[in-house]
């Protein structure tokens, strides 16, 4: 499977056997997957997006009060999911084309991407055990 790099968003051909063994990346030499959730501008964006692992997006904003108490829930959703999918972070301040691309209208704003195509969105920040309960239903 192709996989886009956690550090430097190079793609990477793996075998899916090898996910959990902490594979590094063949350019950086870094961690291939993240347990954190990554900031992303476009291009990095387009990287992640044309991989094979699903993406949870999380459109949000430095000035935005219910982005930053959803944070931390977004953080332990990433660690919980470990190799099954990437946490990918969208500052829609710096990164106007992408909400624009999507139609964020409100943020937060979550959204589950799987070979680049959306499956589902959630407007507005959600509790962690809903959070945890609607990533594990949309990877199965
Ligand atoms: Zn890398």
């Amino acid at each position: 499977m192709i996989i886009a790099c956690a550090h430097c968003h190079r793609k990477n051909r793996i075998d899916e056997q090898r996910l959990g063994e902490a594979p590094n990346c063949g350019a950086c030499k870094q961690p291939l997957l993240s347990n954190l959730p990554i900031p992303v501008n476009s291009s990095a964006f387009s990287a992640h997006a044309s991989a094979d692992l699903p993406l949870i997006l999380d459109f949000w904003a430095p000035w935005c009060g219910p982005c930053l108490q959803f944070a931390p829930t977004f953080e332990k959703a990433a660690v919980a999911a470990g190799p099954k999918a990437q946490f990918l972070k969208i500052n829609t301040e710096e990164e106007q084309a992408l909400a624009a691309r999507f139609g964020i209208r409100s943020i937060p704003t979550l959204m589950v991407l799987r070979q680049g195509a959306e499956v589902t969105r959630v407007a507005g920040a959600l509790p962690p055990g809903e959070f945890m309960k609607w990533v594990y239903q949309q990877l199965g």
